[in-house]
């Protein structure tokens, strides 16, 4: 099957390999149908690495798919072939402290689709997934939607964890990549809050602001703090981070109010920050780190059943022979590029 491996810094080749087969009576073969391609993937075909995880090469990344399951498991109930399935990229041990306390994101063994030491991506033509990764979406969702299930999770669970009653909030999103417009979408979902949105980028602002930013400012080119007191001069109840950038994070604690949250669900790359303390502790701004995704597959489904535009990110298609293309593209923010889909078939 075809097969996409990174052999190299900014370098990806398609190569043969078998097609995987059942292990498990709990294990479902499916037919990938699209991969989106993720920053985190970028990071890895530009940097070889994010923060301490570090790619081996040759490495099949990509963690965002959908299918159609082929084959089943002798006790596998949840799915059946011929089902269009999202997938969940994250399998947990079950038995752990983590898994057993309700939190199998960060189970003791967890296994991540496209995750260097972990499990192989989904950058082929067929992946073996434990069934309780699968979720059977034929009715509810388009192959598209179903791949973006899982972008849109981490915007779900960002959203959770900043556990406010999303009443009459002042919010700021740093960061407009397909992130950043998740948890613009599902703030969006949740009631109509005034939501400023800070990019750098001219096509990623627009995007923004037609997903139901209130206002999109350049946080490099006009000053955050300035754009935002004379809108709202008592400044924000809480704020995404979903750039990853040191810039964004400085300001962020200055566009806060006093008792604000910081919410960081981007991925620094080199995996530190610096805060300034003496703001963060005399406005007592709480700080809420997210780690991908807590039981919010089934609930990304449901907002996307119910409306909320995820297919709108997506900017480009490819074949997978034109991966290197697509992960050029996306590293370098070429061609107004926000969510690059590679399609199987
Ligand atoms: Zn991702
Ligand atoms: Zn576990």
């Amino acid at each position: 099957m075809k097969t996409l491996v990174l052999t190299g810094i900014r370098k990806i080749e398609m190569i043969d390999k078998p097609v995987p087969v059942l292990k498990n009576a709990t294990d479902v073969l499916i037919r990938v149908k699209t991969v989106g391609v993720c920053g985190s993937d970028i990071h890895y075909f530009a940097a070889g690495k994010i923060g301490t995880q570090v790619v081996q090469f040759p490495f099949a990344v990509g963690h965002e798919c959908s299918g159609i399951v082929v084959e089943t498991g002798s006790s596998v109930t949840r799915v059946k072939p011929g089902d269009l399935v999202a997938i969940d990229p994250s399998v947990h041990c079950g038995v752990c402290d983590q898994c057993l306390t309700g939190r199998p994101h960060t189970c003791r063994k967890n296994m991540f689709l496209g995750c260097p030491g972990q499990l192989d991506g989904c950058l082929c033509e067929y992946i073996v997934m434990p069934e309780f990764c699968c979720f059977e979406v034929n009715e509810s969702l388009n192959p598209i939607q179903a791949a973006l299930v899982e972008p849109l999770t981490i915007g779900t669970y960002s959203v959770e964890l900043a556990n406010t009653n999303f009443q009459d909030k002042t919010i700021g999103i740093f960061g407009a990549g397909p992130i950043g417009l998740s948890v613009l979408m599902v703030l969006k979902s949740k009631a109509d809050n005034t939501i400023f949105c800070f990019e750098p980028l001219d096509y990623r602002r627009k995007k923004a602001s037609e997903l139901g930013a209130n206002y999109a400012f350049n946080p490099i080119e006009t000053d955050a703090l300035e754009t935002t007191s004379e809108i709202e001069p008592l400044l924000l109840d809480l704020v995404f981070d979903c750039s990853g950038e040191q810039k964004a994070i400085d300001d962020a604690t200055k566009v806060l109010k006093p008792g604000g949250k910081l919410v960081l669900t981007g991925i620094p790359p080199e995996g530190k920050y610096t805060f300034d303390m003496d703001m963060m502790r005399r406005k007592e701004i709480t700080i809420v780190n997210v780690r991908r995704q807590n039981h919010c597959v089934e609930k990304s489904i449901g907002l996307i059943k119910n409306g909320i535009p995820v297919e709108q990110m997506v900017t480009h298609h490819f074949k997978p022979e034109a991966t290197q293309q697509a992960f050029e593209m996306v590293a370098n923010y070429q061609d107004g590029v926000i969510k690059a889909m590679i399609d199987f078939f």
